[in-house]
């Protein structure tokens, strides 16, 4: 079977799509063919082809689209198809939260810190309701009204976040949650704004951070920052910045990583594939994987909901 998979490749069937990317459906599929004669596959192939080119697909060389047996994470991305980052003047140090599309990239060391430390917490609107104080005496959060009536909060308009349907604004810097209190909520006042929101500062439960230039675990935030510093200061940029290499990263955390192995031992013809995540899948993974498993049975669902959302590419090994 792995011959006739290698001599697909060698061979040039060339219907092979460029990113050498095959869901899970695709991967189950193909192992079903261990089940049948060889000669049966090789029909098969050959009418699969046949039937691509009289479609007219384009044929493609598809040598670019398997890596090397290397485990890098590097090797997974064609660097010609990713975008360089824009022409940086000096500012090496990019937010690796806020991604390429943002660029929030930084000349001095420091202020990178900075924007990455904000990232660890979040602004959540109302975070502990509108009253403060006890039942029997309380004060509005926004004004600080005294036993306000329930009609009072209409017109600090708390329906637009507090409401069971509406989405609690969040944002990760005080400055937008000061923005939105007087924009939405009518509360005046920078300085009274800025106390009502760092009322509200939530910091994030991780207990793990990972790096995207190496494949790498960190119990600490700032181990984590010391660590990619050096990254950058030697020259690597967020083009280089890997989806997978995160979620790899994060998978050897204490427990997950015993969890993930068993998982992959689990799988058939593990060792003939990839996996790969992209990064839309990272943004719902990575905050999960950040916080981490309590204890061997959330470890388990989290490497299920990790393996969930990867994709599986493939290389032959025998090359
Ligand atoms: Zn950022
Ligand atoms: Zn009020
Ligand atoms: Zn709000
Ligand atoms: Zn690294």
């Amino acid at each position: 079977m792995i011959a006739w998979l290698a001599f697909a490749r060698k061979g040039g069937f060339n219907y092979w799509p460029a990113t050498g990317r095959l869901s899970k459906e695709q991967v189950l599929a193909i192992s079903a063919l261990s089940e049948y004669e060889d000669s049966l596959v090789l029909d098969w192939l050959r009418d699969g082809r046949s039937k691509a080119q009289s479609d007219g697909l384009p044929s493609q060389e598809n040598s670019a689209a398997f890596p090397s047996n290397e485990t890098q994470a590097d090797q997974f991305d064609n660097p010609q198809t990713r975008n360089k980052p824009h022409s940086n003047d000096g500012r090496v140090y990019w937010c690796t939260a806020c991604g390429m599309e943002k660029g929030r990239s930084y000349k001095n060391c420091d202020d990178w810190k900075r924007e990455e430390k904000q990232h660890e917490a979040t602004y959540i609107c109302m975070l502990k309701g509108v009253r403060e104080g006890s039942a029997e005496s309380s004060t509005c959060v926004f004004c600080g009204a005294t036993n306000p009536q329930e009609s009072h909060f209409g017109i600090h308009n708390v329906q637009m976040c507090a409401s069971s349907n509406a989405k609690q604004f969040s944002c990760k810097r005080r400055r937008d949650m000061v923005r939105h209190l007087s924009k939405y909520h009518y509360v005046h006042g920078v300085s009274h704004c800025e106390a009502i929101a760092t009322n509200w500062k939530k910091t994030l439960s991780k207990k793990a951070w990972s790096c995207g230039f190496c494949v790498k675990t960190f119990t600490a935030f700032h181990e984590r920052l010391k660590h990619v510093q050096v990254h950058f200061e030697q020259g690597k940029t967020l083009a280089d910045w890997d989806a997978t290499t995160v979620v790899q990263g994060l998978l050897q955390q204490p427990r997950l990583d015993e969890a993930w192995k068993a998982k992959m031992l689990s799988m058939p013809s593990f060792e003939l594939s990839y996996l790969t995540w992209t990064d839309t899948a990272l943004k719902d993974l990575q905050p999960r994987l950040e916080e981490g498993p309590s204890d061997d049975i959330s470890a388990r669902a989290l490497a299920d909901t990790a393996y969930e959302a990867c994709e599986v590419k493939w290389w032959f090994g025998s090359d």
